[in-house]
Formats: structure tokens, C-alpha cells, sequence
């Protein structure tokens, strides 16, 4: 249920969030298939009226003349309304269609512009000082057989990985220990299926089609390869009305991702740092409006625990409008210290994506009655309103992997496993050189 109404009254500044998000939305035409649909809408109602008349008409008695020109008058309306009928609901396609791509409002502490007008929130740590010549994650996998990137392009393709001996061990540690901790914080565990229907990939504010999609489809069927376990999580609660006391719901997710990394040319792909398919835990969280912003604060302040834990130097940001993509109306990304690379890389982003989601996927809570309807009886019903949603990476593997890799490389060539990791990799503390 998106709002059109809203669109159409707000339209000035609908169209300057188009074009601060640098999104390529066509509102004007949104707005005309609006409006044909409400006249289409209209119409409908009045010759369904019309038929009512007709029909009630002939419940009397009537001359058989009269009664005959009213069946008459009767066909020809159902006839019309048939028509009419497949119109509008080519109409609402189409719109619907259309409006997918419009971009959520935007926070209004947002930066306005591109990617480098983003403002840094925090800063933690500072980069690790090596006493000796860094290597890069690709160096170390090569001497210490963790990697195999030549076999996995034969097989499938570039920017494909198999992890091999202590790197397939630190996966799964990382995932294990990513999910105690954050279920430590009251969030319930789920693994995901990883096909989707294009509905839902859709309806979570992402494309599936189009020259540029980040996203796998199987060819022969409607379905989709996801690209984040926020899509699955998203479409859990499809469809439904929750109980104000059922909220927050808080999800962590386990799932591998799937992305076509379109458009990604000439930015950074060497090894493990952009590839077509990796693991990662998200955190999905469904609330009351209210509190989307200070659970966007609560996911932010889990990344900078974990990877404070994992004692990286990393810096959050504030994401300018240009770089939110469409669902989110506030962004913070995390990028870490990479010594071997030499800069800082995204290892993570939580997003307040306010009822951009829950709007098109249709899920809504009733508050309860003492909160929202004190002078209403006891029986009488809240109107249901749409939750927020929120989504924030736990950990994902293949650039937490770099980061470790990178930062806790040792002169003789091992790599230390950061303490709180230890026992989930069998007591493991260095991966040495075999
Ligand atoms: P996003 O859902 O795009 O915000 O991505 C969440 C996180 O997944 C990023 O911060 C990266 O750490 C990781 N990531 C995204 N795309 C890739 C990729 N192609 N290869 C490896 N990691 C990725």
C-alpha cells in the first residue's frame, strides 16, 4: 500500500528527495497513472451503482417490455464494467510498477549530495603499525593455503572463492560467534530460504530486472537469487497484522548472498573483497514508528561492540542522499582498516527503512488500546498502522576475513585469531604457515 495520496500532496518535495537520492524515478508519470486510475476508479463505482439500480429495478414486478430493456440495460453495464474492470487493474500494474522505484523520504540530518559528502560519525581505533612490509589478504591466503580463486573461475566463474583449511574453520566461527552474540542482545536466530519470489525481492525496494540489477534470477521461474537475508527476513511477516506487543521483533539471519556486482567495474574486486556469492549474519529488526531511530541507534552501537571485540580500527558514517539506495531513509555504513589493501573498505551498513518496506509488503500492527485510543470503549478496534523496518549486517565474511587477515598478520607469516573467537574455532590461536 503505497501511499499515493501522499505523493500527490507532497509532490515538490517528493521530487527534490528524487533527485537528492540520484534516483531515476519518474514521478510525473506516477502521478498520471495515479490519476488515470482514480478516474478509471470512478467510473467503476458509478456503473456498479448504476447496476445496483438495474438490479434492485428488477426485483419488482414489470411489464415483460420493461423487463426486457432492463436485462438489456443490465448487460450492457456488466459488459462495461468487465471492461473497465481489466483496466484498472492494468492501471494499478502499472503504477505499481512505476512507484516501485520511487526512493523512501529522507532523515533530514541526512547529508545532501554524493557518496564524499557523507560525514563521518565516529572514529575508533587507529590503523595497526607493522615492523615490517604488509601483505596483502591475497599474500597471505597464497602462503598460508586458504584460497583457491583460479580453480573456483574455472568452475564458476570470476570473482568466485573456494575458502580452504583454517579459512573455512574461521567462516564458521565467525558465523557462530556473529550470532551468540547478537542473540545474547534478544534477537532469534533464523536461516533463510535463499530463492525468492521477484515479488518480495520487489517489494523490499530492490530491482529485479533492468540493465543494472545486483540481482540473480532463475531463468523459467519467478524467482530470485538473494542478494541479502533482509528480503527472506522482510517477507516473514508478509501480509499481516501484528499485535502491538509482539513488537520489536529482532531477527538475526543467517544466509549467503547472491549479487551480479553490475556496474562495479574498475572498483576494487581483487580477491575476497567483491564477490558474486558470500556469507553474512544480518540483523533485521520490525518496531513501532517511534522507535525506529533509537533501534537504528541500538543496531549501529551491536556493529561497533562486535568489531570493537574483534579490535579493528574502524570508523561509522553518516551515508549522503546520493549512496541510500531506495528503501532506506537513513543509512550508517562501517568501513575498516585494511592494512594490506592500505585504505579503509565498507565491511557494513545498518538502515532505518522506516514503512518503505512494510508499506509493500503489507505488514501492520495494531497498537493496543490504552496506548492509542484511551476515550475509546473497551471492543473497539485500533486502525492498524504499517511497523517500521531495519536491517544492519552482523558480519559478513568474505571483508571480515580481509580484516583479520590483514590486521592480524604476524613478521614470521602466521596470523593471530582474535581472542573471542578462539573457542569457536577449537581453541585455535594462530594459523601458521603449513
Ligand atoms: P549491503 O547489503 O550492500 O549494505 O552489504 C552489506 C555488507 O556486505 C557490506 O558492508 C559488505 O561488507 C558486504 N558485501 C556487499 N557486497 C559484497 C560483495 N560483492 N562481496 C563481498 N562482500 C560484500
Amino acid at each position: 500500500a503505497i501511499d499515493f495520496k501522499w505523493i500527490r500532496d507532497n509532490k515538490d518535495a517528493v521530487a527534490l528527495n528524487i533527485k537528492n537520492r540520484n534516483s531515476n524515478a519518474n514521478l510525473e508519470l506516477v502521478l498520471e497513472l495515479y490519476e488515470k486510475m482514480l478516474a478509471v476508479q470512478k467510473e467503476v463505482e458509478r456503473l456498479r451503482g448504476e447496476r445496483n439500480v438495474v438490479a434492485n429495478k428488477m426485483k419488482g414486478k414489470l411489464e415483460p417490455l420493461e423487463r426486457q430493456k432492463l436485462v438489456k440495460e443490465g448487460k450492457n453495464l456488466k459488459d462495461g464494467l468487465i471492461t473497465l474492470e481489466e483496466d484498472l487493474l492494468k492501471l494499478s500494474d502499472e503504477l505499481q510498477q512505476e512507484a516501485q522505484c520511487i526512493p523512501n523520504m529522507t532523515h533530514p540530518d541526512v547529508p545532501i549530495g554524493e557518496e564524499d559528502c557523507s560525514t563521518m560519525r565516529k572514529m575508533v581505533g587507529s590503523p595497526h603499525e607493522f615492523s615490517f612490509p604488509v601483505k596483502d589478504h591475497l599474500q597471505l591466503g597464497k602462503e598460508l593455503d586458504l584460497f583457491e580463486f583460479d580453480a573456483a573461475a574455472e568452475v564458476s566463474g570470476s570473482k568466485f572463492y573456494y575458502l580452504k583449511n583454517e579459512a573455512v574453520m574461521l567462516e564458521m566461527a565467525l558465523v557462530n560467534w556473529t550470532l551468540s552474540e547478537v542473540m545474547k542482545r534478544g534477537f532469534t536466530p533464523l536461516t533463510t530460504p535463499e530463492l525468492v519470489r521477484s515479488s518480495v525481492v520487489e517489494k523490499c525496494g530492490f530491482q529485479p530486472r533492468g540493465e543494472n540489477t545486483q540481482v540473480y534470477t532463475v531463468e523459467g521461474s519467478d524467482q530470485c537469487l538473494i542478494g541479502t537475508a533482509e528480503i527472506p527476513v522482510g517477507g516473514i511477516h508478509m501480509d499481516s497484522i501484528l499485535a502491538e506487543s509482539m513488537l520489536p521483533l529482532k531477527y538475526v539471519a543467517f544466509s549467503h548472498c547472491f549479487r551480479t556486482e553490475a556496474g562495479a567495474a574498475g572498483t576494487a574486486t581483487r580477491g575476497l573483497y567483491r564477490v558474486h556469492q558470500f556469507s553474512k549474519v544480518e540483523m533485521f529488526i520490525l518496531c513501532q514508528p517511534e522507535e525506529s531511530e533509537s533501534y537504528h541507534e541500538e543496531l549501529i552501537k551491536i556493529e561497533e561492540d562486535l568489531f570493537s571485540s574483534l579490535g579493528l580500527h574502524y570508523k561509522t558514517i553518516d551515508m549522503a542522499s546520493g549512496d541510500l539506495g531506495a528503501p532506506a531513509y537513513r543509512k550508517f555504513d562501517v568501513e575498516a582498516w585494511m592494512p594490506g589493501l592500505g585504505r579503509y573498505g565498507e565491511i557494513s551498513s545498518a538502515s532505518n527503512c522506516t514503512d518503505y518496506q512494510s508499506r509493500r509488503l503489507g505488514i501492520r500492527y495494531r497498537p493496543s488500546e490504552s496506548s492509542t485510543n484511551p476515550k475509546k470503549g473497551k471492543g473497539k478496534l485500533a486502525p492498524t498502522k504499517f511497523v517500521h523496518t531495519l536491517n544492519a549486517t552482523a558480519c559478513a565474511i568474505p571483508r571480515m576475513i580481509i580484516c583479520l587477515l590483514e590486521n592480524y598478520q604476524q613478521k614470521d607469516g602466521s596470523v593471530v585469531i582474535p581472542v573471542p573467537l578462539r573457542p569457536f574455532i577449537g581453541g585455535l590461536e594462530r594459523i601458521a604457515p603449513k
